[in-house]
């Protein structure tokens, strides 16, 4: 027998089914399994994804048997609707459609109206009793198909397209303005018109004959699928190349040709909320197109989905079809077991399915919908885990933009923290808190921004940077403290000293409104109003019905009580990252910092660092309590020490005078602690190595915040890890200098307390020589931002100058700061986890790099077998989904 290249479907049944995805296309599938539950849809036929190779391969032939079978699959159609393709007295028309294995919305092409020319258009007016229909769908096609097979659609955004001046110019010859406007007459005289086009700039013919129609149309749809856009698209969205496309060959139905027909959009529940109510709109004498052009507005479904009395539904004009496209929806959800998002036409009051499909919805709307199937008995709770995309969560998180309020977009950079923000510009941290003192909001605007903008940072609604990546230091603050922020947005140039920000040539000052949406990395222009977000008790439940699924333990990185009072709230188990290092700039703190960098020798550091134990005890007091009976990781100091010291001219002379020394002093310390790479300098461990007396400073801190809990009965597992660790010696170092005071405190104290000593892995080094590393190790941390920026050699802080172009030119997948290299990066951990627990089996392993939040890297730290995973707070409930989801994705293989 023939091998077969082409599934028909319509009457009733069909040769496909939804699970033939991969062969048939998204569309190709579910339009058969409609035919086989009885649904109405226009008969047709799809030429599998397998001909859309071929066609590559043999330059655009067919074998004999697709010829064959596509000649049969027109006679299907043909018999069922009881005309002939080509016909002059009953002519069939079909539409042409590109059907992908995955949504590829807008990327492939369409032709409708296939099947006319200058005699057959007489026949379809004849059975339309309807002139300008006629030659209105004429003209759609020959544009269409001049655009589409013929090669006329404008490339660029700026070329015009050919088919729309001509419509201009007769529209204004007519002294008309829309479409709608020109009669039948007009109509043909486009189509006359279209036709020389077509002629002068191919030098070629319009295809007069259905048959070369049909097979340029389906020639072009499979070429579609390595259209430069379409390339692109997979490769942004991880689509395979070699999938192809299917060809859909159809019926086509009008929903134009008069007051009795009509087409439209519908959703089975509503998209937004997920209530469970039918939720569509429609035109009357319509085309698809018309619905979502914009001309007319379209009319919603049915009574309950009214919100003006001036409206017609659906279910008042055309009751019969109404209730049947009622059945159907919830015949469709029951079959399909989730919420759908249909197309239908109506042609002379007889109703017609073209499309269904599982509906993008808000996050509230998966939430709710995922709930209410579970409580409905249509799925279980596996399966509603499953439903609900971890990100998407976000939007339930933080405060929103009002999804009705208009707003003037005026640059994008990178989503870096989610949330809605309005304020008014300032451009520097003491700006921002002066204002914020007196009752202003404020976004701060930044070229980037260094630790010491943290207290600016913290007051301000949103943060605005035009340079950095999304682990720079304004990303990582910022989605630690749950504020929005856009990053790297570098259409912005910031001018300090005039306190202005230009954009394409509009200028913004200081105090001007401006909004950022943190989760679309959109810079928008003045005030938009915010909706707050409510964490309903479906997402309660939802949540409960991931933790009893999900392995990964998630904790969360904070380095405050608040903080770790809201990772807490959102189910946080523990703290996976302190950093101490923020906690060095509030109040008089930085002075003594300052005073301890400058010391001559140890003697002098010593003396500083007493001044900022008590301040640090009651810093890990404050956490500790709040994580009260949950482990938390507190991490050595880790930036290098010129972090801590200003280096503007203006602060530096600010600094002098409050130490009481001259600012050539600052200056000679400035210069001397710069490095030419400070990432790969004097910090970490290093400088505990050189410094033990910080590091014993610290531990002392720990310990003795954890015996005074202790003592009032609370329970505490402080874990103290050193950062940035290469050999097994360093830690040993490290580790020597806290056990000896922590021991020496203890004593003190005359308490106990449970403690580890850990390492941080962030260094190649230290996951390969893991299986060393472990037996001085209780624990290890993945620190995956610094494995990242030392396996790539990429700079985390100035990567973002490329990065997008990496994603864009498809040499690097994802930016390797959000989402981890599994290739690369993902080798060392999986062999810093295996070598380590050669060593030391029960060695607890956990990740603290900016990955610990993103649900792909998740997927990954569940396959190698870490125990737990450590975000932002507001990453949490994201966590513990995407923990879930890998559980059960991984169960199933
Ligand atoms: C890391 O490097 O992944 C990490 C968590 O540490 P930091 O971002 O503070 O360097
Ligand atoms: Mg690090």
């Amino acid at each position: 027998m023939a091998h077969k290249y082409v599934y028909t479907f319509g009457a009733g049944k069909a040769e496909g089914n939804k699970d033939m995805k991969l062969l048939l296309g998204g569309k190709g599938a579910n339009l058969a399994e409609m035919s086989n539950l009885g649904i109405p849809v226009p008969p047709g036929f799809t030429i599998s994804t397998e001909v859309c190779h071929i066609y590559d391969e043999n330059k655009g032939q067919f074998p004999k048997e697709v010829e064959e079978q596509v000649l049969a699959g027109v006679h299907h159609i043909e018999e069922i609707m009881g005309a002939k393709f080509g016909d002059a007295e009953n002519p069939l028309l079909v539409s042409v459609r590109s059907g992908a294995p995955a949504s590829m919305p807008g990327m492939m092409d369409t032709v409708l109206n296939l099947g006319l020319n200058d005699e057959t258009v007489l026949g379809i007016i004849k059975k339309s009793n309807n002139e300008r229909f006629g030659w209105d769908s004429y003209r759609r096609f020959v544009q269409m198909y001049g655009d589409v097979v013929m090669g006329l659609k404008p490339e660029s955004k700026e070329e015009e397209d050919p088919f729309e001046v001509i419509i201009e110019k007769v529209k204004k010859e007519k002294g008309v303005e829309l479409d709608t406007e020109l009669d039948a007459e007009d109509l043909k005289r486009l189509v006359k018109l279209f036709k020389e086009e077509i002629k002068k700039r191919t030098g070629k013919d319009f295809p007069t004959d259905p048959w070369d129609q049909l097979w340029g149309a389906i020639r072009a749809v499979f070429g579609s699928w390595n259209n430069p856009r379409a390339i692109t698209y997979r490769k942004l969205n991880n689509i395979p190349s070699n999938w192809g496309t299917a060809v859909n060959v159809q019926a086509m139905v009008f929903g134009n040709m008069g007051d009795d027909c009509a087409t439209g959009v519908a959703f089975t529940r509503d998209p937004a909320t997920g209530e469970k109510i039918f939720y569509g709109e429609y035109l009357v004498n319509a085309q698809g197109e018309d619905v979502v052009a914009g001309i007319r507005t379209p009319q919603p479904l049915n009574k309950t989905t009214k919100t003006d009395p001036d409206q017609t539904t659906l279910e008042e004009i055309m009751p019969e079809a109404y209730k049947q496209l009622e059945e159907i929806r919830d015949k469709l959800e029951a079959h399909y077991k989730d919420m759908q998002d249909i197309e239908f036409t109506i042609q002379n009051g007889r109703l017609w399915m073209l499309q269904t499909r599982a509906g993008k919805r808000t996050a509230e709307a998966a939430v709710r919908i995922a709930v209410d199937m579970v409580e409905e008995g249509l799925i279980d709770k596996e399966t509603a885990v499953m439903r609900v995309e971890p990100e998407q969560l976000d939007q339930l998180l933080h405060p929103t933009f009002d999804p009705k309020a208009e707003k003037k977009v005026i640059a994008k950079g990178l989503p870096a923290s989610p949330g809605a923000a309005t304020g008014r510009i300032v451009f520097h941290a003491d700006d921002a808190e002066e204002w914020a003192e007196k009752g202003e909001k404020v976004i701060l605007v930044r070229i980037e921004t260094s630790p010491e903008d943290i207290g600016g940072m913290n007051v301000a609604q949103g943060i605005l940077t035009a340079r950095g990546g999304m682990t720079s230091h304004a990303a990582v603050v910022a989605r630690g403290m749950g504020k929005c922020c856009v990053a790297g947005c570098s259409a912005l140039e910031i001018d300090y000293k005039k306190k202005t920000m230009t954009v394409d040539g509009a200028v913004y000052k200081e105090g001007d409104w401006i909004s950022l949406d943190g989760s679309k990395g959109e810079v928008i222009e003045g005030k938009v109003p915010t909706v707050e977000p409510k964490l309903s008790g479906n997402f309660g439940k939802l949540m409960s019905w991931a933790d009893e699924i999900r392995k990964l333990k998630i904790r969360t990185n904070a380095d405050t009580p608040h903080d770790s009072e809201v990772a807490r709230n959102f189910g946080a188990e523990g703290i996976g990252l302190c950093r101490t290092e923020h906690m060095f700039f509030e109040g008089d703190r930085i002075k003594a910092v300052r005073e301890m960098i400058l010391a001559e020798d140890e003697a002098g550091r010593r003396k500083a660092l007493e001044k900022l134990l008590p301040y640090q005890r009651d810093d890990f007091y404050g956490i500790f309590k709040v994580m009260h009976d949950l482990p938390v990781t507190v991490r050595t100091l880790d930036p290098p020490l010129h972090e801590f010291l200003p280096h503007d001219e203006a602060s530096q002379k600010e600094m002098a005078e409050e130490m009481g020394i001259s600012v050539e002093e600052v200056k000679a310390k400035v210069e001397a602690l710069a490095e030419f790479n400070p990432m790969l300098g004097h910090r970490g461990c290093r400088l505990g190595i050189t410094y033990p007396e910080i590091t014993e400073m610290q531990a002392r801190a720990i310990i003795e915040a954890a015996c005074q809990l202790t003592k009032e009965g609370i329970k505490v597992f402080p874990e103290i890890m050193i950062p940035l660790i290469g050999t097994k010696a360093e830690l040993e170092h490290q580790k020597k200098v806290v056990v000896e005071t922590a021991e020496k405190v203890m004593e003190e104290m005359g308490v106990k307390v449970d403690y580890l000593v850990g390492t941080m892995i962030e260094i190649p080094r230290a996951a390969l020589t893991a299986d060393r590393v472990a037996e001085a190790a209780d624990f290890f941390s993945f620190g995956t931002n610094d494995l990242t920026q030392m396996t790539f050699g990429y700079s985390r802080d100035d990567a973002g100058k490329f990065l997008k172009e990496y994603e864009e030119k498809g040499i690097l997948p994802d930016d390797p700061f959000q989402t981890l290299d599994q290739e690369g990066v993902g080798q060392l951990v999986e062999m810093g986890v295996k070598k380590g627990r050669s060593t030391r089996p029960d060695l607890k392993v956990g990740i603290c790099g900016e990955h610990g939040g993103d649900p792909r890297s998740i997927d990954f730290c569940h396959r190698v077998g870490l125990d737990y995973v450590s975000c932002s707070p507001y990453r949490v409930p994201i966590a513990r989904l995407a923990a879930a989801q890998a559980e059960l994705r991984n169960r199933k293989k």
